[in-house]
């Protein structure tokens, strides 16, 4: 199946070109972590690869092990960097149209620094 195209306008692909400015929590070679402008959670932050993707499943099948490697090791360093790993914590991306994903930047969300509840609040359609 063909992808969406890439649109390199994006906010995320803005902030890691720093045209616009974001709170940073993490770097490394392969992603850039940073807080989520709307906080969903006591900690909320968003983890992004370096490389251009627009979704979960263009990462996986376009990214190399070693970027794909990368990039979930910069997720759970993160997570310990924001002092959650004890605590606990969640992690999520959204794909598609029913996902409602709003950025064409592959991301991972996480969430966490305080109970989570349940996985998800029930649709409201
Ligand atoms: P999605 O629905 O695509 O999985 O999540 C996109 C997330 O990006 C949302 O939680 C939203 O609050 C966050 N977001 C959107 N624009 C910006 C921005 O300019 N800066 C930051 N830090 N987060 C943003």
């Amino acid at each position: 199946m063909m992808g969406q195209a890439y649109d390199p306008s994006n906010v995320f692909a803005r902030i890691l070109r720093g045209e616009i400015p974001a709170q940073k929590v993490y770097e490394s070679a392969y992603a850039l972590a940073f807080h989520d402008i709307t906080p969903a959670a006591a900690t909320h932050v968003l983890v992004i690869p370096k490389e251009a993707h627009v979704s979960l499943v263009d990462f996986v099948a376009n990214a190399s092990p070693a970027t794909i490697q990368g990039f979930f090791q910069a997720v759970t360093e993160t997570a310990r960097l924001m002092g959650v790993e004890e605590s606990g914590y969640r992690i999520l991306a959204n794909h598609g149209p029913n996902s409602g994903q709003e950025v064409p930047h592959f991301h991972v969300h996480i969430v966490g620094g305080q109970p989570l509840g349940p996985l998800l609040a029930p649709a409201s359609a």
